[in-house]
């Protein structure tokens, strides 16, 4: 079998691996990218990139009044008891670490700003109304000449505005950028630092010495290469989003890869191999849900239509059962939570004709619904409420009485059933002001539309068991040496929750971050 040797080997060049390899190739060490497809930037590309970064200097900078110990306690409260992914010492290293790395990418010129985007829950102990989540300026990936040919693009439907929000400091960006800029910085550094990357190169298995992890093995051009690692191996290949099989094993039923908002890039490929060396696993049933409509088999997010007005999502009974303005992360998990007493995977996103003709859903512009869309079931159209449940198959008396409700709601101006509109995460999609609460509206203009909701996701949370300094664990708790990991390769520390918009992203960065300090034996800087 043909060889190399390098000092460090990272398996997958989504963002965390691009930037472990440069914090890497700062401190000095060789790096070999390995990566499965023609493209770096994984995901990420295809993300709106925010990254849940507390107590950052840029926010600090713009008057927000952040600091370590608050976004620590806010995080506690959030996450609640501490499981085996979820330590104190993984929640006390994310955020310990947040403001380092972004001085350091800010040190690196990395054109970093902060998104006028709330936590999730905003009023918890410690929760802030905006300064924790940041992004990155528009990159050109043009201005990475040869290389942008090896950029993953990001698909059109991620570049958005985000809506002007009153209650927020007028200083904070509304402008909603791509995951794709943040590659395309990564990239780019890779590339000057002289970061070695292989693509169309699989990573396949570890090899191990006396207990050490020495290097990988990975398919490349049709022959097996074995990489030597003098320092270490770190797995950012990310979750398992992509296989049915895996899907069907873990996360709760029913389950479908095509619900996924990845572009079917990870498979769980790290996960074998690891435990063929003992590895532990954890968080295995969770993911980041995100509710989806299906449209011609292709899946959209549906966070502005929900937060809209003139909207309520139901299950089978016709019934509501949360704020359809929650985070989405929070929601999607709803949506199973909720299917064990009445079916609610698919649930219906019920509109009226204000809605229809004011939002857009998913690919349908607002007021243009084509008929092959309704043709193929992917959105459907009643002119009573009666003849839409009937069509939909779910309880007629159950959606009428719950429309009456709701519009009574509408009138008060307040949901007495889950306070819809009233947190500024709620508000936040809509623009509104604490004064009004624009989320609450009546449903009465026929013609009357549904569409299926399904829990989407945006990755796995499952993954390999990690400590705080991404070292991966075996079920006793002992570390394998020179092996790390980081989310979703690795289990999220955000069980069946999050913080704030950003935080998947957040810490995959992070747990690359702090891999690379520990092998270098640094403390962190
Ligand atoms: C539509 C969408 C929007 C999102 N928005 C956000 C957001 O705004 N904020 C946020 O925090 N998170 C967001 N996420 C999630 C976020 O993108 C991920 O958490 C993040 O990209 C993870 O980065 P990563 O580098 O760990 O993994 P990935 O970006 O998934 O990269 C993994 C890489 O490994 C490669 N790979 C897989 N298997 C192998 C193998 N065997 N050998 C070699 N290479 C392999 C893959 O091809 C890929 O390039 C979003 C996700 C989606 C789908």
């Amino acid at each position: 079998m043909p060889q190399f040797e390098t000092d460090l080997v990272i398996a997958g060049a989504g963002t965390a691996g691009l930037l472990a390899a440069v914090a890497a190739r700062r401190l000095g060490f060789e790096v070999l990218v390995v990566e499965r497809t023609a493209y770096a930037g994984g995901t990420t590309s295809g993300s709106r990139g925010a990254m849940w970064l507390p107590a950052n200097d840029l926010a600090g900078k713009l008057g927000v009044n952040d600091s370590v110990p608050a976004a620590l306690e806010y995080l506690n409260s959030v996450l609640g008891d501490t499981t085996d992914a979820s330590t104190a010492a993984r929640r006390e290293g994310y955020i310990t670490s947040a403001p380092k790395m972004v001085r350091w990418l800010l040190s690196s010129r990395l054109p970093l700003f902060v998104m006028r985007l709330p936590d999730y829950h905003p009023a918890e102990e410690g929760g802030l109304p905006q300064g924790r989540v940041i992004s990155t300026h528009h990159s050109d990936p043009k201005s990475l000449g040869d290389n942008a040919a090896r950029l993953r693009r990001a698909p059109a439907r991620t570049a958005r505005k985000l809506p002007p929000l009153g209650f927020l400091a007028p200083k904070a960006s509304t402008t909603g950028t791509r995951g794709e800029s943040l590659a395309t910085e990564l990239l780019r550094r890779a590339c000057v630092n002289g970061v070695e990357i292989w693509f169309e190169t699989a990573f396949a298995e570890l090899t191990e010495t006396a207990g050490r992890v020495t290097g990988v093995v990975v398919e490349r051009g049709g022959e097996r290469v074995q990489v030597v690692a003098r320092k270490a191996v770190l797995l950012a290949c990310g979750g398992f989003e992509a296989s049915q099989t895996l899907r069907e094993e873990h996360l709760p039923l029913p389950t479908n890869a095509a619900w996924s908002l990845n572009e079917a890039l990870n498979d769980g490929s790290a996960l074998d191999p690891a435990m063929a060396l003992g590895a532990d696993t954890a968080a295995m049933g969770n993911a980041w849900w995100a509710p989806v409509i299906v449209a011609n088999g292709v899946p959209y997010r549906i966070d502005r239509a929900r937060q809209a007005p003139h909207s309520v999502i139901v299950d089978h009974a016709g019934d509501r059962f949360f704020s359809e303005a929650a985070g989405p992360a929070i929601l999607g998990r709803y949506l199973y939570d909720r299917t064990r007493g009445v079916r609610s995977v698919p649930s219906f996103l019920i509109m009226d004709n204000k809605h229809r003709s004011s939002y857009e859903l998913g690919p349908w512009k607002a007021g243009s619904t084509p008929r092959k869309a309704i043709d193929d079931g992917d959105i459907v159209r009643a002119g009573t409420l009666d003849e839409l449940a009937q069509q939909l198959g779910i309880d007629r008396a159950g959606l009428i009485g719950t429309v009456v409700r709701f519009n009574g709601f509408a009138h008060k101006g307040v949901d007495e059933d889950f306070r819809r509109g009233e947190s500024d995460w709620d508000r936040f999609g809509l623009g509104g002001s604490k004064k009004k609460n624009y989320g609450l509206a009546k449903l009465d203009r026929s013609p009357y539309w549904a569409a299926k909701v399904y829990p989407g996701d945006t990755g796995t949370k499952g993954g390999l068991l990690i400590d705080a300094d991404s070292r991966v664990l075996r079920a006793d708790g002992s570390p394998i040496a020179g092996l790390y990991a980081c989310p979703g390769a690795a289990a999220s520390l955000m069980k069946g929750t999050s913080p704030g918009p950003g935080a998947g992203l957040g810490e995959a960065l992070i747990a690359a971050y702090r891999a690379v300090l520990a092998i270098d034996g640094a403390q962190g800087e």
